[in-house]
């Protein structure tokens, strides 16, 4: 096979993969506009998706909510494009992904106001990056018993509940986010609002069962005004989690929006540039995802987020 005609192999599939994911059953066909050829190729001329399949994008999965979507742009493809030109006038990198921005709610804080994070000693378990994930000997309760009713830092001013890691204590599978809401404050776990529905879904859209995963937060009180944890709190807090990571050794972690990825993998890059990256935390792959929260304000961002976590269950199916 030459390479040209590999690469058009791949493109058909994606092609394929992605029709199939909008909910295309049929399509009809036409060659006339092509150019000769030794075998008949396909060429759409008519999609039958109904907007209610784009709209839920998986059929039959609960991962998309009813918010209705604006109709899926044609494609710009002249009368006489040859296959190569129409695949790819028509991939999906040409989408439109422009995110708008994101308005902020939180105060702004210049650097000078920045609080030094402090170091927990737990920290220094975790102090070299390339090595294995540490074996530290503990348990999650024995964690729990050390938090305790904990005021190491000043978000235990405004809690109700501490909320807690959930889920597997052996777990292959990981969530991460940033730190409790309103919800979760009042009943002290992590991701039981809106934000966790969809999170729910998103689980079992992978094969998942919410008990099947652990699911935690950087943070385990709530910032006051949903703010995100100043530096200090996290620092604070975050050895908790990543002792928690050290019992459980999860497969895979996947952390939720630009907070809890920047915080887990020590990063100053942003969620749009290495969403969808595999990384590594001590030879474990994290994959940045945008959280959930984001997706109820932009449902657009679920196509992203589920080409992520097609990834998570397919290396998880491979490493079984
Ligand atoms: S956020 Fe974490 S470190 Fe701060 S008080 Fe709550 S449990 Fe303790």
């Amino acid at each position: 096979m030459t390479e040209a005609n590999r690469q058009l192999a791949i493109d058909v599939r994606e092609h394929l993969e992605y029709l199939r994911e909008l909910g295309v059953e049929t399509m009809k066909v036409e060659l006339a506009d092509s150019p000769p050829l030794d075998h008949p190729v396909m060429v759409v001329t008519e999609e039958q998706v109904s907007h209610e399949k784009v709209e839920r994008f998986i059929p039959d999965r609960p991962f998309f909510t009813k918010q209705p979507l604006p109709p899926p742009a044609k494609p710009n493809v002249p009368a006489n494009a040859s296959r190569l030109s129409l695949l790819e006038s028509t991939r999906l990198s040409k989408l439109n992904s422009e995110t708008p921005p994101l308005k902020s709610v939180l105060p702004q804080i210049s650097k000078n106001e920045m609080p030094k994070p402090t170091v927990s000693p737990a920290t220094n378990l975790f102090a070299d990056r390339n090595s294995a994930l540490p074996d530290t000997g503990e348990t999650i309760e024995g964690i729990r018993t050390d938090i305790g009713d904990c005021r190491r830092c000043s978000l235990c001013e405004g809690r109700t509940k501490i909320a807690h890691s959930t889920g597997s204590f052996t777990a292959d599978l990981m969530f991460v986010g940033e730190a409790p809401g309103a919800d979760e404050d009042a009943q002290g776990a992590p991701f039981v609002g809106r934000a966790g529905q969809l999170l729910t879904k998103i689980i079992e859209a992978i094969g998942f069962k919410r008990d099947d995963v652990f699911i935690g937060n950087i943070n385990r009180c709530r910032p006051p005004m949903n703010r995100a944890p100043l530096p200090n709190e996290t620092a604070e807090c975050k050895p908790f989690l990543l002792r928690e990571i050290a019992v459980v050794r999860p497969k895979v972690i996947v952390v939720l929006g630009n907070t809890a990825m920047k915080n887990l993998l020590d990063t100053k890059e942003g969620i749009t540039k290495i969403r969808g990256i595999f990384q590594d935390y001590y030879g474990v792959k994290v994959m940045p995802t945008f959280h959930p929260a984001y997706l109820l304000r932009d449902p657009s961002k679920k196509r992203e987020v589920w080409d992520d976590m097609k990834k998570v269950r397919d290396y998880l199916n491979e490493n079984r």
